[in-house]
């Protein structure tokens, strides 16, 4: 889960890490009255849920309050484009207002989780050149930024702090305050059950403090269940309508661009399904995965759920009767087809259990179904009827 960065700067400053003062302007007519509260610069920030804003056009500065309120008034309602929104951008429906900082350096801090065999463990990235052009940095001299894994059951150790300060070329002060910096960012990544926490850029002050100018925030969303105040955070604008109903419905469900909606239960023949629909010259419309059960409510908010994507012309079905009988995922069917009034054209494919029975039932139901055997003959059937 993502949240915003006003959200995320006020959790860094319950952990103690230094952030600019500000507030979110809601009503708009509030930037006025916070940047004189202020006093002095100020910036004005779109708040999305995307990066690469500055280069947008979606981060401003202004020195008086009038100039702010137009700032914000110019910020507000845009269709931010940056090169994480996508071509279409993001609609900005909320503007934060900060006091600006006079800024001498910009570095870059993260921490992630690495994955990769043998580390398995949360990784510090730093480097000191941070600021707005830090994937350029990594891709022409990655060894500009440097890493220090922590061992999950040592926790984040001094001596790190310190080899960390030194690559980023740290006078003893500063690195004091990166040192505290990094243990409370650890902290909070621990006990938020975070997947990402990047600041970028950890400016150094012209008065040579450390100081969080920009920071994303994203979540585990396996370990939300213990944190009911992170939940409140969601910003369910910011997400896309069906991916917002298929988490209510709990069903995994992820939009893409093509025609083809598939059901399938179970991630990993999702995934296949999505492979072969690519094999067979189609485009998938989505990821979804209605778990292992399949349940005929389940297989019912699945089905409004793809039908109400427009772009889908076609629905493919791939299920694998288990504990769960063929027979039973074709009344699901049957019965969800009828209470949705789904008109597109549809392949079935089914396998395991009663299989004979599923397909036959399906046969003889009168929808507008064709009935596949095999993985790939399904994938090709979907493409065909595209045509
Ligand atoms: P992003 O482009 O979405 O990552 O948005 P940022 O919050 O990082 O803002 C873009 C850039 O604006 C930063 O990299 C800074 O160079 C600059 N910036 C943001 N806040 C301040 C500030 O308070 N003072 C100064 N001097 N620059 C700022
Ligand atoms: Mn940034």
């Amino acid at each position: 889960m993502k949240i915003h960065e006003y959200q995320a700067k006020k959790l860094l400053r319950d952990y103690g890490i230094p952030v600019p003062r500000g507030e979110v302007a809601a009503p708009l007519e509030e930037a006025r009255r916070i940047a004189a509260e202020l006093a002095g610069q100020v910036v004005i920030k779109a708040q999305i849920h995307a990066g690469g804003r500055g280069k947008g056009g979606g981060v401003k500065k202004a020195l008086s309050p009038d100039e702010t309120y137009a700032a914000a008034r110019s910020i507000l309602g845009m269709q931010l484009v940056t090169h994480q929104t996508g071509p279409k951008g993001k609609k900005v429906r909320k503007v934060l207002v900060e006091e600006a900082s006079a800024v001498r350096k910009e570095l870059y801090l993260s921490l992630v989780v690495d994955r990769s065999r043998g580390k398995e463990c949360v990784m510090f990235m730093a480097s000191e050149a941070g600021g707005m052009d830090i994937e350029q940095v990594a891709a022409t001299a990655p060894e500009k930024i440097i890493r220090c894994a922590v061992h999950p059951a040592i926790g984040f150790s001094p001596f790190q702090a310190r080899k960390l300060s030194v690559g980023l070329k740290l006078d003893p002060e500063q690195g004091r305050q990166f040192a505290e910096i990094c243990r409370n960012l650890y902290r909070l990544f621990r006990e938020k059950d975070c997947s990402l926490l990047e600041i970028n850029p950890l400016a150094i002050t012209a008065q040579g403090r450390l100081l969080a100018l920009d920071t994303k925030l994203n979540f585990d969303d396996d370990g939300l269940y213990r944190h009911p105040e992170i939940r409140e955070l969601r910003d369910a604008d910011e997400e896309e309508p069906l991916e917002v109903a298929a988490r209510n419905a709990s069903v995994n469900y992820v939009k893409l661009d093509g025609n083809i909606g598939c059901m399938v239960n179970g991630a990993g023949l999702a995934m296949t399904t999505m492979d072969l629909i690519k094999m067979a010259g189609g485009e998938p419309a989505n990821f979804l995965d209605v778990g292992g059960s399949a349940s005929p409510e389940q297989i019912e908010k699945a089905f409004r759920i793809l039908t109400s994507d427009p772009s889908v012309k076609c629905i493919l079905i791939n299920i694998f009767g288990g504990v769960l009988r063929c027979d039973r995922v074709s009344a699901g069917l049957i019965q969800a087809v009828a209470n949705v009034e789904m008109k597109l054209p549809m392949v079935v494919r089914l396998q395991g259990t009663n299989v004979e029975e599923g397909r036959r039932m399906l046969r003889e139901s009168g929808l507008r179904v064709t009935v596949a055997d095999g993985l790939y003959e399904a994938a090709q059937k979907a493409v065909s009827l595209i045509g």
